[in-house]
C-alpha cells in the first residue's frame, strides 16, 4: 500500500491509473516498510525504558539496539549516540550551549542553526559560501583569526536546498588547528544515509542526525559526540538518555530509527548508484533548455538533489503546475510552513531572485516511472515556457 501511494502509483482504482510522483525526500521521506512493521509491533507492548521490570527491560533493549544501529551509520561506539526529538533539537541545543560567546555558522545553514543564532547569540558571524554553494574556505580563515576566538563553528555536511556538500573534514582541521578548544559542529541531516559518514575522520565535535530523511520516523533524531565529549542539552529533568536528554523515551520511533539507519547503512552504494541515475537522467533533461541551470552543478553533491532555476518563471506556478500532474516537488526548504520566500541558500549563491527555483529531492523508493512521468510533463511546462 504504502509504496503505491508514495512512488509508484495508486493502484486502488485501476480505471484512473495516475503516478504519484514524490519528488521531495529532502522535505521528508517515505518511511521503511520494515520501520513501519517494526514500529507497529513495538507499539503493542508496554514499558518505560527506565523502569527496572521486565517491562522496562524490554523498552531498554529497543533503545540500546537501535543506539548500535545507528552508531554503525556513522561509524562511532553506542555510547556517542544520545537519542532526542529531531535535528531542530539537536541543533538548537548545540547553539545554545555556545550561544553566550562568539559563533560561527555558514550562509547556509538550516533555520534550526540560524534562529538560535539570531534568537540567543551574543555575536554570531556569518560565513559566505561561493557561487557554487561552497563555504570560501579563505573567508572563513580570515573570520576565525580575526577578532575573539569562538566558541563554536557550525557548518552542514550537505545542504537541504542544493544538496553541496561542504568541505567539513577541511573546515574541522582548520579549526582545531588554530585552537582545539573551539567546538565544530556538524548538521549531517541530509548526508546521512545518503553517503559514507565516518564521524572520527571529520574531526569534529558533535553532528546532527535525524531519522525522517531516510526511511525512518519523523520527530526522532540523535547527537553524537566524540569520545569522551557531553552533549549538549536543552531539556532537563529525568535522568533520561545518560543524563543528556530528559524526557520518557520514544521508543517505537528510536527503533525505527535504527531500523531505518540499519537498512541505509546496508545500502549506501545502491543508493549512490541507483537513486543518482535517476537524478541523472532528470537533469540530463533539465539541461537541454537554454533557460534552465542547474545550481552548484560543478561541485560535490549528494546523489539525490537537484536544485535549478528557470528564467522568468514563478517557483508557485510551476509547483503547482507540477502539483496538478502529481508530481511533488518543493522550491528549495520546505521548513517555511509552505509561504513561498526566497531562500537564504539560493540568495547565498548570488542566484538572480527573478528567476524561479525548484528542488526535486529523490530516495529510496524512487523509481524509473517517476522519472519518465517528470520528463514527460517537464516537457509540456518547458515547452510553453519556451513560447512566452
Ligand atoms: N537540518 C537540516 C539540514 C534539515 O534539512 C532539517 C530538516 N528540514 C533539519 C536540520 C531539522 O530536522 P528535523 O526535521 O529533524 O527537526
Amino acid at each position: 500500500m504504502w509504496i503505491k501511494e508514495y512512488s509508484a502509483c495508486n493502484m486502488n482504482d485501476m480505471t484512473d491509473y495516475k503516478i504519484q510522483s514524490y519528488m521531495d525526500y529532502n522535505a521528508t521521506c517515505p518511511i521503511r516498510e520494515e520501520v513501519i512493521e517494526y514500529m507497529t509491533e513495538i507499539m503493542q507492548y508496554t514499558g518505560n525504558a527506565s523502569s527496572v521490570h521486565r517491562f522496562g527491560r524490554r523498552a531498554r533493549k529497543y533503545i540500546e539496539e537501535a543506539r548500535m544501529d545507528v552508531a554503525a551509520l556513522v561509524k562511532v561506539k553506542a555510547n556517542q549516540v544520545i537519542f532526542n526529538s529531531g535535528a531542530t533539537e539537536g541543533n538548537n541545543a548545540v547553539v545554545r550551549k555556545y550561544c553566550k560567546d562568539r559563533i560561527l555558522i555558514s550562509a547556509i545553514e538550516h533555520p534550526s542553526i540560524f534562529r538560535p543564532a539570531q534568537e540567543f547569540a551574543t555575536k554570531y558571524e556569518i560565513i559566505e559560501v561561493n557561487n557554487d554553494g561552497v563555504v570560501d574556505i579563505t573567508k572563513f580563515e580570515n573570520i576565525l583569526k580575526t577578532g575573539e576566538k569562538p566558541a563554536l563553528v557550525s557548518i552542514m555536511l550537505a545542504n537541504n536546498e542544493s544538496g553541496i556538500i561542504q568541505p567539513v573534514e577541511k573546515i574541522s582541521k582548520i579549526v582545531k588547528e588554530y585552537d582545539e578548544n573551539i567546538i565544530m559542529h556538524i548538521d549531517a541531516v541530509q548526508a546521512a544515509g545518503k553517503m559514507e559518514i565516518d564521524f572520527e575522520k571529520f574531526g569534529a565535535d558533535y553532528m546532527t542526525l535525524s531519522a525522517h530523511k531516510f526511511g525512518g520516523p519523523q520527530g526522532v533524531g540523535a547527537i553524537i559526540s566524540a569520545k569522551g565529549k557531553i552533549p549538549p542539552k536543552i531539556l532537563f529533568g529525568g535522568g533520561q538518555e545518560r543524563r543528556q536528554r530528559a524526557g520518557t523515551e520514544n521508543i517505537a520511533g528510536i527503533a525505527g530509527f535504527g531500523v531505518a539507519a540499519k537498512i541505509a547503512r546496508n545500502n549506501i552504494d545502491y543508493y549512490q548508484k541507483n537513486v543518482g541515475n535517476l537524478r541523472n537522467k532528470i537533469e540530463n533533461e533539465l539541461k537541454k533548455y537554454d533557460f534552465v541551470r542547474i545550481l552548484g552543478e560543478n561541485s560535490p553533491r549528494i546523489c539525490n538533489t537537484i536544485l535549478f532555476s528557470i528564467e522568468n518563471a514563478k517557483a508557485e506556478t510551476m509547483i503547482m503546475n507540477f502539483d496538478l500532474e502529481n508530481i511533488a516537488l518543493s522550491n528549495g526548504s520546505a521548513c517555511s510552513s509552505g509561504a513561498v520566500q526566497t531562500s537564504h541558500v539560493i540568495e547565498a549563491m548570488g542566484e538572480n531572485k527573478d528567476n524561479a527555483a525548484l528542488r526535486i529531492s529523490l530516495g529510496w523508493a524512487s523509481t524509473k516511472e517517476n522519472v519518465d512521468h517528470f520528463i514527460s510533463v517537464w516537457q509540456k511546462i518547458a515547452n510553453n515556457i519556451k513560447k512566452v
